[in-house]
């Protein structure tokens, strides 16, 4: 079938409105990360391209797109070659009958060039979301990133002059060592730049990954005290700047929070492509091979590409929609009167608002065991 009788789509088949694309390619594997990535490879960068517009063609039998949000993420989807970039983002707005009103990229400070940049925008990409994580060097060399702080204000600046109007930052806290001061002088220094959206996450050492058994021997040690401190910091510092909370760890302008990500929270249906990608549409969830070599000869057979599937019922979803509506500002729907909520509201960590029960911040702070607590 063609790209074209693909974007008018059958009537009948299940309408995706949210794409997203797992790029697994990083320049350098941070010990913290538990995402599915691999070493960039430029040699496998075409053909990996290849299998992910061919599985893009395979699933749109079985689904209509009208993409209202793209995202391209991994990984670090701008590890590929310009020329390689440009062909993934063309084959996927074939798919697309008129431009999405959100095409965000995640993208790293050291492979994003003023060329890279340009062709994006050019493309139709209307959004970055730079992992910048940090601007103290030491922070960054603990974290092993490659770049320095001088070059994240280089490539946003190389962005901005690229034409993008809407532009995040990806910060950390809590890494060990990082210490107070530091963090504040990244909070400033980020707002320096003056993003559209900021997201601020708090380190986890997740199993199977160095920094988690560093942990285990006693190497790298958590410092609760500081964390919170850091959280609290964090809000009070960006809603200065006009940066607003509106889920646990985003912030952004009005009018900029992501629509990509705010879909998910609000349990709408998605399709994920690329190996490790997670799917789930009319209530049938699956998982991608997160074998990039099972992944490419799989869709090169043209047989599905994933490894996992569940079917989730209507009391499952739900569910889900609770415990991600729960992290965010806008909260979820109850009664004043409901009873779990009292001690909550007592405490001073949820508020009643217009039909919604909201988390403080103090409540957001300990959402995880506020969850617990509701369920
Ligand atoms: S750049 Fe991001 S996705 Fe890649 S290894 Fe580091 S943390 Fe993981």
């Amino acid at each position: 079938m063609s790209d074209t009788a693909h974007a008018i789509g059958v009537p009948g088949l299940p309408v995706i409105r949210h794409l997203y694309v797992h790029v697994p390619f990083c320049p350098r594997i941070c010990p913290y990360c538990s995402f599915f990535v691999v070493p960039a490879d430029r040699r496998r960068s075409r053909p990996f391209v290849d299998a992910v517009l061919a599985e893009l063609r395979t699933r749109t039998d079985s689904c209509q797109l009208q993409l209202e949000t793209i995202y391209l993420g991994g990984g670090t989807p701008s590890a590929l070659t310009t020329e390689d970039l440009e062909r993934l983002i063309a084959g996927i707005m074939a798919h697309c009958s008129c431009a999405p009103r959100e095409f965000t990229i995640e993208a790293n400070p050291t492979t994003l060039s003023r060329e890279k940049a340009q062709m994006l925008r050019r493309a139709g990409v209307n959004r970055v979301s730079l992992g910048a994580q940090s601007f103290d060097p030491a922070v960054l060399t603990v974290l092993g990133r490659q770049h320095a702080p001088d070059r994240i204000r280089a490539t946003w600046q190389i962005v901005r002059e690229a034409g993008f109007d809407n532009l995040g930052l990806d910060l950390i806290f809590g890494v060990p060592g990082q210490g107070r001061a530091s963090w504040l002088t990244t909070l400033r220094e980020a707002v320096e730049l003056k993003p559209e959206h900021l997201s601020a996450y708090s380190l986890t050492f997740e199993e199977d990954t160095p920094f988690f058994e560093k942990l285990q021997f006693g190497e790298l040690a958590k410092n609760a005290e500081d964390d919170e401190w850091m959280f609290r910091t964090t809000g009070e510092v960006l809603a200065e700047a006009g940066l607003h909370r509106y889920e646990i760890s985003n912030f952004a302008r009005e009018g900029f929070a992501s629509r990509h990500n705010s879909a998910y929270w609000r349990g709408s249906d998605f399709l994920g492509i690329g190996p490790g990608a997670v799917s789930t549409v009319s209530g049938r969830r699956w998982r991608n091979s997160e074998d990039l070599g099972h992944y490419m000869s799989w869709v090169e057979n043209r047989e599905p590409a994933h490894s996992e599937e569940e079917h989730l019922d209507a009391a499952t979803l739900a569910k889900e929609r609770w415990i991600f509506g729960i992290r965010t500002s806008e909260g979820v729907a109850g009664s004043e009167a409901d009873p779990a909520f009292a001690p909550l509201r007592e405490a001073g960590l949820a508020v009643h608002r217009d039909g919604r029960w909201i988390l403080t911040d103090e409540g957001l702070l300990r959402a995880d065991a506020v969850a617990v607590w509701l369920m």
